[in-house]
């Protein structure tokens, strides 16, 4: 439940509002102003923020409620600029988690590639540091960069190892079933 603001002590309600899409009637204390509105347009009667579709306030605003309506004013200006700013904070972060994530599984990719060609066509590990190879690499996908040979003989080949030992594996068991 809200709590109401400092503006509707400016005001009687002529008219409560019915339901949450309508709004109630109003009438200004200082003024006589009879509008329909909520507290938004409320404010901009009371503040003389022109714009909104209410007439500005003629009467005498006693000061001390004026400055509690100016700084609720604020305040929900304050709110609403932390929470666009949190809003706009999290799609950054969510956009660098999916370029991440993204470039991660690229490199995974770029990797398992090379490993399959230099496995299946017997390459010397060495070859991996071949400076032209490097240097086709860095021209045609600048932001990869190879596994080194100690990583390829290690990391490398255990994985491609354990992916065709699974899929072996898998072959057998699908033709047991089958005979
Ligand atoms: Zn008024």
């Amino acid at each position: 439940m809200n709590k109401k603001g400092p503006e509707w002590e400016a005001v009687t309600i002529i008219n409560p509002r019915v339901n949450s899409n309508s709004n109630s009637k109003l009438k200004c204390l200082f003024c006589d102003y009879t509008f329909t509105g909520g507290a938004t347009r409320l404010r901009a009667h009371l503040l003389q923020r022109t714009g909104l579709g209410v007439k500005i306030c003629s009467g005498d605003i006693p000061q001390l409620l004026l400055s509690r309506v100016i700084e609720e004013d604020q305040r929900l200006i304050d709110e609403a600029k932390a929470k666009t700013k949190a809003i706009k904070l999290a799609l950054i972060k969510n956009q660098r988690t999916l370029d991440q994530c993204s470039q991660n599984n690229l490199k995974a990719n770029l990797d398992s590639q090379i490993s399959k060609f230099m496995f299946t066509e017997s390459v010397p590990f060495l070859k991996i540091e071949s400076p032209y190879l490097k240097n086709f690499i860095s021209l045609s996908c600048p932001a990869y960069h190879l596994p080194n040979r100690k990583t390829l003989a290690t990391t490398h080949l255990d994985r491609e190892y354990s992916s065709v030992k699974a899929a072996v594996e898998n072959a057998k068991n699908t033709n047991r079933f089958r005979s």
